[in-house]
């Protein structure tokens, strides 16, 4: 099968025009970043079948950024037929950057003119032909969003993958005389050095020596003789273009690119009534303003979890109520074996279920956040931040995996790979686990709305995501300033226009996300459920086995004395009593460890009603916050929460940083450290507030 490489900048609409041509269902975002790692889908075309790769967005190649390899290497390796080169139409002077790098490959290239709705509502005319010919590709104008050109894309796609004898190549960017001279040489001085051991093309290799790039020049002082000469030769060379135009050696190349490309842009330019969407800019000088783009950061974060609050608590109590009628119809149906009967409405039902209840409020925050991300305002965010982020010692880049972590720290911790410096890197990923993420907060649903009055509960969410903020950046700058000292790296951030999100894209992204919780509740939380289940059960005492109900089975109080998870919770009691918890919250903690959201349904378990107790309302949810509220004073929901907040790290996280950090030193220092952070800090407002 012929295989296509999608290539473009970030947030050109690559991943639109992949999913349109494979009709695959990748993440888009009106974001940078959003795919870091490569996807590949099948394109049915007339003529038969093409695989195409999602290759991560770059501004170019060999800078050295791990996404920046990612794509030099799939190029360079010989499996690649054809390179589909997406650019936004609107911003042709920054995109076609990377299609001037293109022709070092030898493969042919078909440039896709995507967001032409775009630059048409611009008064932005391009005479495509003549683009054409000046760059020896060929065009396609699309509109990814509308699926506009996609079946034109398609043909040309065919028709070049399946042309027999191969297709023509982009033209060499024309450096001008002394550089291609320049060129020349270095290539014939590099011929001795490479025989066939680099895959990167001699071309590009040369280019590259002249610039200096580190990573290559290190690869070739490592081979002997011939190589150490072609390092000098380079070396000499370059010489020749500094002096002449008085230019640092990796701008050399990069100033005739730009300036190719201004006058390409000027060439092809029909018309250009630079009607400017002139409000994007009034937008953008509120929305980043010095001083009032972080306070209006804040307060959308703020309604954005007001709104959230306020829909979604009805209609968890639907959700609850569903599954209590489960719960009943189950028990009814395994009265006969009262053990199985336990497992499923306790361990099951109670577990997984419990989970499950959250579902609404969690669809409404990732709703909020793909609206976020897709009208434009996530990216101004990080952009306020990255100020922020510097003043903290935190790179900009930084704050793109840190919002990701609201939702969950595995993703957020995927998305460091776009940060250059390892020291930066690794920071980051060390402090990810202190942004609350999406399961955490069923944990704090569930204690503030059973202990605190309901005028405080968004103010009181509010100041829990804050504290893990801050937390975070203080921890960075601690680690910045010892650990990982240096490294600071020179940071562009790119600001995409503001769109009218889409409502069928808002409704994909929300979808996925909640599919990745459910997919954790299905399996994980499963499986974790029925583990606490059994250690919540056993071994029991002898004679007190559990009981049954009409309506379900639940474990008595003597059953829960003599479990195993009552003894772990027992064990650290004498130590977690300074921070107001009891053995109950304890074993729930170990449930955290699964995941998350298993504290809640730990404790739901651990606080199952005894009989008699299953009065009218019938929500277990709104007997857990009865039970909640007589047994823990605000001030301890206050400790537990900073606890959950803080310590114990799921599985998952854990298991990520160990493969993204790539050392075990490293995740379990973080562990250690994230527990006793969280204990000290439990431990410290608990003491402080008993004295007060
Ligand atoms: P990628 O980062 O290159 O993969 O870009 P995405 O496919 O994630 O798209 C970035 C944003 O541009 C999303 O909000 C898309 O909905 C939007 N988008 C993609 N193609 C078009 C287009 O042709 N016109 C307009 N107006 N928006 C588009
Ligand atoms: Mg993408």
């Amino acid at each position: 099968m012929p295989k296509v490489a999608l290539l473009g900048n970030p947030n050109c609409g690559k991943t639109t025009i992949f999913n349109a041509l494979t009709g695959a269902r990748q993440h888009v975002g009106n974001y940078p970043g959003v795919t870091v790692e490569s996807k590949s889908g099948v394109i049915h075309t007339e003529r038969g079948d093409v695989l195409a790769v999602d290759l991560p967005g770059v501004y170019r190649l060999g800078g050295g950024a791990p996404e920046e390899r990612v794509v030099t290497e799939s190029l360079s390796g010989k499996d690649i037929d054809l390179i589909v080169n997406v650019v936004d139409s609107t911003n042709l002077d920054r995109h076609l950057y990377l299609t001037l790098q293109l022709w070092h490959f030898s493969l042919p290239v078909i440039l896709v003119m995507n967001m032409t709705d775009e630059a048409e509502s611009q008064g932005l005319l391009f005479d495509v032909e003549l683009l054409e010919k000046l760059l020896g590709v060929r065009i396609v104008r699309t509109s990814g969003s509308r699926g506009e050109g996609i079946e034109t894309l398609k043909r040309m796609i065919a028709s070049v993958a399946f042309k027999p004898g191969g297709y023509e190549h982009p033209k060499p960017m024309p450096y001008g005389v002394t550089e291609e001279a320049v060129i020349e040489e270095m290539k014939e001085s590099l011929r001795n050095a490479v025989s066939g051991r680099d895959p990167e093309p001699e071309s590009y290799l040369a280019e590259k020596l002249l610039e200096g790039d580190q990573e290559i020049v290190s690869r070739f002082e490592q081979r002997g003789n011939e190589g150490r000469a072609a390092v000098e030769k380079a070396a000499l060379l370059r010489r020749v273009l500094t002096e002449r135009d008085n230019l640092p050696a990796p701008v050399v190349f990069a100033d005739r690119r730009y300036g190719y490309i201004s006058g390409l842009v000027r060439e092809v330019l029909l018309e250009n009534r630079r009607e400017r969407l002139l409000w994007t800019d009034r937008l953008d000088s509120v929305a980043t303003h010095r001083w009032f783009g972080i306070p209006l950061f804040l307060v959308a974060m703020y309604v954005v979890f007001y709104v959230t609050f306020t829909l979604g608590d009805p209609l968890v109590g639907w959700t609850e109520t569903f599954f209590e009628w489960l719960g009943a119809k189950a028990g009814s149906l395994l009265s006969d074996s009262p053990q199985l009967q336990s497992l499923v409405c306790d361990g099951v039902l109670g577990g997984v279920g419990g989970v499950l209840s959250f579902i609404p409020t969690i669809l409404i925050l990732f709703l909020f956040i793909a609206l976020l991300e897709e009208s434009g305002y996530m990216a101004r965010a990080a952009f306020i931040m990255d100020r922020f982020m510097h003043k903290m010692g935190l790179h900009g880049k930084s704050f793109i995996p840190m919002l990701i972590g609201f939702g969950c720290t595995v993703p957020a911790m995927m998305a460091t790979r776009s940060i250059e410096s390892r020291r930066d890197r690794l920071a980051t990923i060390f402090v990810l686990p202190l942004m609350s993420c999406g399961a955490r907060l069923p944990i704090f649903v569930l204690f503030i709305t059973a202990l605190f009055p309901e005028g405080y509960q968004a103010e009181i969410l509010w100041c829990f995501y804050l504290i893990g903020i801050l937390l975070a950046v203080s921890t960075a700058r601690v680690l910045k300033s010892t650990l990982f000292k240096g490294g600071d790296e020179l940071f562009i951030m790119e600001l995409p226009p503001y769109r009218m999100p889409s409502s069928c894209n808002l409704m994909m992204v929300m979808w996925q996300r909640a599919l990745m919780y459910l997919k954790k509740a299905g399996g994980m939380i499963l499986f974790a459920s029925v583990i606490l289940w059994f250690l919540n059960t056993h071994p029991g005492s002898e004679d007190e086995t559990v009981r049954q109900e009409d309506g379900g089975v639940v474990a008595s109080a003597q059953v829960l004395e003599h479990s195993y998870s009552a003894s772990i919770g027992r064990f650290f009691e004498p130590l977690t009593q300074y921070a107001g918890m009891d053995w109950k919250t304890n074993s729930a903690l170990i449930g955290a460890f699964a995941a998350k959201e298993i504290f809640v349904a730990q404790l739901g378990i651990l606080y199952a009603v005894p009989e008699g107790a299953q009065d009218d309302s019938g929500e277990k949810q709104a007997l857990l916050r009865r039970e909640i509220s007589t047994h823990y004073s605000p001030l301890q929901g206050i400790c537990l929460m900073l606890v959950c907040l803080i310590a114990m790290p799921c599985m998952a996280t854990v298991a990520t940083m160990k493969k993204e950090s790539g050392s075990w030193l490293f995740t379990l220092g973080n562990v250690l450290f994230l527990n006793f952070m969280g204990l000290f800090l439990a431990i410290l407002v608990y003491q402080i507030g008993l004295r007060l």
